[in-house]
C-alpha cells in the first residue's frame, strides 16, 4: 500500500487494536512472545472498542465490565506522551519527514483489523467498501494521532486481496464471538484465558470420526452458541 510507506502510522498509534483468537496463535507462533506480553484487556463499558467488530468477554475479578482483548501499546519514542502499538517500529522524525516514517515490525503476523483497514463490509455485509478516514484517529489531536495524509481511492488496494481478507476477518471473528459467548456464561479468572484459547484452538481440526461425536454430544446438550470443536474425549467430559 503505498501511502502507508512513507507514512508516520497513525492509525497503529490512534486505536486500541481487538485481537481475535486466531490472531492472538498466529502472533504466538510469529513474534515469539507470549499472550501476556503482547496482549491486555481493554475496559469497553460504551462499547466504543468493540464497535459491530469485536466480543466483549467478562472475567471473575469484574464480571459486570466488557471488555475487550486488543493489542498492548506503550509509550511512543519518537512522539513522547503519545501511545503506540509496541510492534511498531518507529522512523526518527527528519526534515524530509516530520512525523517520522514507521513501519510494522509484525507485518507477517499482524491482526485482522490491520490487515482489513481501511476497508469494511457494506451494509449487506456482501462488498468491500473504504473507510471515510478522518484526521485524527483520536480526539486528542496531537500530530502522532494524524491518519492518512489523503482520503483512500479504489486504486490505493487490490481488490482481490481486499476481498480475501475480509472474509478471513469475517469468519475469525464470527468465531471469536461465539468462544465470547460459551466463556460468558461462567466467566473465570483472566489469568486462565489464554490456556482456554489455546485449548478451543487446538480442537479445530480433526477427524470426521470426531466430528460426528461432537454434533452428536451438542445435539444431546442442545445448549445454544455451543461452538463445534473436535472433542475425543466428549463422553469423559460429559461424564466428568
Ligand atoms: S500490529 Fe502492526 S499494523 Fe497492527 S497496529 Fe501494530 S504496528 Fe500497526
Ligand atoms: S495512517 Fe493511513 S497512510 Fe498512514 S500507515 Fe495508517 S493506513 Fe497507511
Amino acid at each position: 500500500m503505498g501511502m502507508c510507506e512513507t507514512c508516520h502510522a497513525g492509525c497503529c498509534r490512534s486505536y486500541a487494536i481487538p485481537i481475535n483468537g486466531a490472531d492472538v496463535i498466529r502472533l504466538e507462533r510469529k513474534s515469539g512472545l507470549t499472550f501476556w506480553e503482547f496482549a491486555c484487556r481493554w475496559a469497553d463499558p460504551q462499547g466504543e472498542i468493540a464497535g459491530n467488530y469485536a466480543p466483549h468477554f467478562h472475567f471473575q475479578d469484574e464480571p459486570q465490565t466488557p471488555f475487550v482483548i486488543c493489542l498492548r501499546q506503550v509509550e511512543s519514542k519518537t512522539h513522547p506522551g503519545t501511545q503506540c502499538c509496541q510492534f511498531l517500529q518507529e522512523g526518527e522524525r527528519t526534515q524530509e519527514h516530520p512525523l517520522g516514517v514507521s513501519r510494522c515490525g509484525m507485518y507477517q503476523g499482524r491482526p485482522a483489523a490491520c490487515r482489513v483497514f481501511p476497508t469494511k463490509y457494506d451494509v449487506q455485509n456482501e462488498l468491500p467498501i473504504l473507510h471515510t478516514i478522518p484526521e485524527y484517529g483520536r480526539t486528542e489531536q496531537a500530530p502522532a494521532y494524524k491518519l492518512c495524509p489523503r482520503q483512500w481511492a479504489k486504486e490505493d488496494v487490490d481488490p482481490l486481496a481486499v476481498a480475501h481478507e475480509l472474509m478471513i476477518a469475517r469468519y475469525e471473528v464470527g468465531f471469536f464471538k461465539r468462544i465470547a459467548e460459551v466463556w460468558n456464561r461462567s466467566p473465570r479468572p483472566w489469568e486462565l484465558f489464554p490456556a482456554f484459547l489455546r485449548d478451543v484452538y487446538a480442537r479445530r481440526i480433526g477427524t470426521q470420526e470426531e466430528i460426528e461425536q461432537a454434533e452428536e454430544a451438542a445435539r444431546r446438550k442442545q445448549t445454544p452458541g455451543t461452538i463445534k470443536l473436535y472433542q475425543p474425549d466428549q463422553e469423559k467430559r460429559d461424564a466428568a
